[in-house]
């Protein structure tokens, strides 16, 4: 099918038009810049960057597909789960155009995207298989059996993925946002400088949890670490080697569960996706890895990584050849298990 898709659940504003897994147009306007000097994201300020950034946006993304409006299937829209004032810009204009242009209306789940995102470069890529996603808020392993079947087998325990790249940057004054930088200095840094924790989480019973990790204690150890260097009179920083072994921690972490929960299921591939599948050591070192174990990985080129609408576009066509609507009168909400994808489809609410 073919959708217009809008995606402006934080602060990146896009559109795309996607014709079943190919992408017509992929426009993304970035509030980057915007959020900077206050070292994260202002909801109020991304709501209203959003306003005046959304018309263009969505104009671009049509006519650069050089459609016309008589060939599009539906609009979907973002509506979980993200900033509520955000998501809100995006339905209304989702909302308003499907009723001018007179097209079904189909709610998206933006972590769905994600995982739908390795599937715009890889067509031929089919469920069952481990969706490994990995973002700024969201750190999690997921069973794919179809398009809608999702099972969480394991997740973090607090900070996401993306979240820890952010606050170690932090530490270190990089700026914001965290993870391309960490990742740029980690390149020229030696990854065993430091030894970090993998976020093992102990269970009552003795051992570890198989899939589930923590990445706070990793950030305090960051901490710990940098606050020993410096009572040591050590100046200027190892930014790189701090850096290089954080990120080792974290790709050994994620790499070592996403495998184990692969084989433990039974799943021939794994599938990465979220801004932080955009990190060059996760990409590298989990595709060699299951490559020595026979097992396919799939992984999205980098603009498909961060937020984007085509990812969107491109789940909600699934959902579309389903035969699934959303109803106008469905809502935002802030926080939407994958599990419960099923409640943006009921046609009364
Ligand atoms: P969610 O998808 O969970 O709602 P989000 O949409 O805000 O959160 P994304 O845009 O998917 O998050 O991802 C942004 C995150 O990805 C940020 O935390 C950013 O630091 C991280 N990130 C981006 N590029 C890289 C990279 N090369 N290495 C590590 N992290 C990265
Ligand atoms: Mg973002
Ligand atoms: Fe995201």
């Amino acid at each position: 099918a073919t959708i217009l898709a809008i995606e402006t659940s934080c602060d990146e504003t896009a559109a795309a038009v996607v014709c079943d897994r190919q992408v017509l147009s992929s426009i993304v306007a970035s509030q980057i810049d915007l959020h900077r000097r206050y070292g994260g994201v202002v909801p109020e300020l991304a709501s209203r960057e959003h306003l005046l950034t959304i018309g263009d946006t969505v104009k671009e993304a049509v006519s650069k597909s050089d459609l016309a409006w008589s060939d599009i299937d539906a609009v979907a829209t973002t509506c979980a789960p993200g900033l509520v004032g955000a998501l809100l810009v995006g339905m209304s204009v989702g909302k308003t155009l499907s009723m001018v242009h007179q097209k079904p209306f189909l709610g998206a789940h933006h972590l769905e995207g994600h995982i739908y995102a390795a599937y715009l470069e890889h067509p031929e890529l089919k469920p069952p298989f481990l969706c490994l996603l990995v973002s700024g808020g969201h750190t999690s392993l997921i069973r794919v059996d179809d398009c809608g079947q999702y099972k969480v087998l394991g997740k973090t325990r607090d900070d996401a993925a993306g979240e820890a790249y952010d606050k170690v940057a932090r530490l270190m004054d990089l700026g914001y946002p965290g993870g391309p930088t960490v990742d740029r200095l980690a390149q020229q840094g030696n990854p065993k400088a430091f030894r970090l924790p993998e976020g093992n989480i102990s269970l009552p019973e003795g051992g570890y949890h198989p899939y589930d990790a923590s990445f706070s204690g990793l950030k305090t150890a960051v901490l710990r670490l940098i606050e020993r260097l410096k009572a040591d009179g050590i100046d200027p920083l190892p930014v790189v080697d701090i850096a290089a072994s954080f990120q080792y921690a974290v790709v050994r972490a994620l790499t070592k569960r996403a495998l184990r929960c692969a084989q433990d299921q039974d799943l021939p591939a794994i599938v990465l996706g979220g801004g932080v599948a955009a990190n060059s050591s996760l990409r590298q070192v989990l595709t060699t890895t299951a490559a020595d174990q026979g097992m396919q990985v799939y992984v999205p080129s980098l603009k498909f990584c961060t937020d984007n609408a085509a990812m969107v576009a491109c789940a909600a066509s699934e959902h579309f050849d389903r035969g699934h609507r959303s109803s106008l009168d469905l809502e935002v909400y802030s926080r939407l298990p994958l599990e419960q994808v099923a409640v943006l489809y009921q046609t009364s609410h």
